[in-house]
């Protein structure tokens, strides 16, 4: 991205504020930053506009791969550091699948990919593509394999293979699929891009040194290819980090245009494969294709992953309403807690390991936790006082009492006050919710 003075000396400098800002110059930063748009500024002269667009591009790419519903977006990030802004598309994972299985093992993977799910804070964690290679060299058995996969799962899919013909065979039969083409080094790039354009696919350019690897992306280019995904090839962990922290300084930092695009990496089986994926995930791969990916790690894995790329500056937060947990009736006892996500699924699930019936009333707190919430002044006794009139939740528990958070336990009197409900001080940390309840 070009810098405001560079971007102001193309604007038409009128300062009339039509672009929702009140100079060119302010306009010239906000379009820096990305929070503009080129087209916000309706007085853009053609010669003004083609020198800024490519300089108000993305300085990654976005590529889709799949199709319909099924799509995985990479790339499109223009942060280097995530407390800037935030990161936006997740790593995505692909679990590799050979053409050398046999039919009992193939099937066997394939329920395993769909079976790697699991939610967390209201978020559903699970693999996001299928990753197919040809390692039986032959045209026929890959175009086959990839055919009987491709009809057995809904997710977007990577081919890899070394031979342009053999590539050629597969991707011709699924292209409505967009499948990502992996596989174009410096010994078969023009024979890749011909079936990458063919196809109308995204393709995956690969090289063992970042000099090289430009130079295919050059190539590939040359030849009418602009999906560009690039592999690296890391020989371990150090390498990893070292060319995915150059490739995103390269693109965001000097706007080398050679290296904006999409980072694959291949992560091998065992314990260096765990440390990879996770320096992977936090240092800018955009695809991640696991050799193998026990539950055991993808869970984690995910998990890093989720939190990586949640918006800092916007807390995972639930809707705000009145929960019923363990089947409540009248007789229930009514607790309140924030919109949190962490704070609810905690709060929830130790509430349903009470086996207790209980009313569970959320009160926006706009994703704030509730010591947070409560010293933010955005927990106070009137917003839980409107939040239960809202839910209707002193008509569904008919006690007259209500059960607050350790935490808060100076607002019982007030909280008293304002709902007329006998305040009881629950707990401080949500663990102590079975015992205090079952008591
Ligand atoms: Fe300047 Fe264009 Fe914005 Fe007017 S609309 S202030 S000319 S950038």
């Amino acid at each position: 991205m070009a810098t405001a003075i560079e971007i102001f000396k193309h604007l038409p400098k009128k300062n009339c504020g039509d672009c929702k800002f009140p100079t060119c110059l302010a306009f010239a930063m906000q379009l820096a930053n990305n929070k503009a748009k080129l087209d916000d500024c309706p007085h853009l002269s053609e010669a003004g506009r083609t020198a800024l667009a490519s300089s108000s591009a993305p300085p990654i790419h976005l590529i889709k791969v799949g199709s319909g519903k099924n799509v995985v977006d990479l790339g499109d990030e223009t942060e280097l550091y995530r407390h800037d802004k935030r990161f936006f598309h997740p790593a995505a994972f692909a679990l590799r699948i050979a053409d050398d299985l046999g039919e009992d093992d193939l099937y066997k993977r394939l329920s395993y990919a769909r079976s790697l799910r699991f939610e967390r804070v209201g978020q559903v964690l699970k693999l996001d593509m299928l990753e197919l290679e040809c390692r039986s060299g032959n045209a026929e058995i890959f175009a086959a394999f990839v055919k009987k996969v491709a009809s057995e799962t809904e997710l977007p899919l990577v081919l890899r293979a070394k031979q342009a013909a053999v590539m050629s065979a597969a991707a011709s039969m699924i292209k409505d699929r967009r499948p990502l083409l992996h596989g174009a080094d410096a010994s078969n790039v023009k024979e890749m891009c011909a079936v990458a354009k063919a196809c109308a696919c995204p393709l995956a350019v690969g090289a063992d040194d970042l000099n090289a690897l430009a130079e295919m992306v050059e190539a590939a280019r040359k030849e009418g290819v602009e999906d560009i995904v690039l592999d690296p090839r890391p020989t371990g962990l150090k390498d990893l980090l070292e060319r995915c922290t150059i490739i995103r300084r390269s693109a965001i930092r000097k706007t080398f245009r050679g290296l904006g695009y999409p980072i694959y990496l291949s992560i091998p089986a065992g314990r260096d494969g765990i440390l990879m994926a996770s320096t992977a995930i936090m240092k800018y791969g955009s695809l991640l294709s696991f050799e193998d990916l026990p539950a055991a790690n993808a869970m984690p894995l995910m998990v890093l992953r989720q939190n990586i790329y949640t918006d800092p500056q916007v807390p995972i937060q639930v809707k705000p309403d009145l929960y019923p947990v363990n089947n409540p009736g009248p007789e229930s006892p009514l607790l309140f807690t924030t919109n949190f996500s962490l704070t609810f699924f905690t709060v929830m699930s130790d509430l349903e390991k009470s086996k207790v019936p209980v009313w569970l009333q959320v009160v926006d707190t706009e994703g704030l936790s509730v010591l947070t919430a409560y010293s933010a002044g955005k927990l106070t006794p009137e917003s839980v006082k409107n939040a239960l009139l809202a839910t209707g939740a002193m008509e569904r528990s008919k006690i007259g009492t209500l059960v607050i958070p350790g935490m808060v336990a100076r607002m019982a009197i007030k909280l008293n006050e304002a709902t007329g409900l006998q305040i009881i001080v629950g707990p401080k940390e949500s663990s102590g919710l079975p015992k205090f309840l079952r008591s």
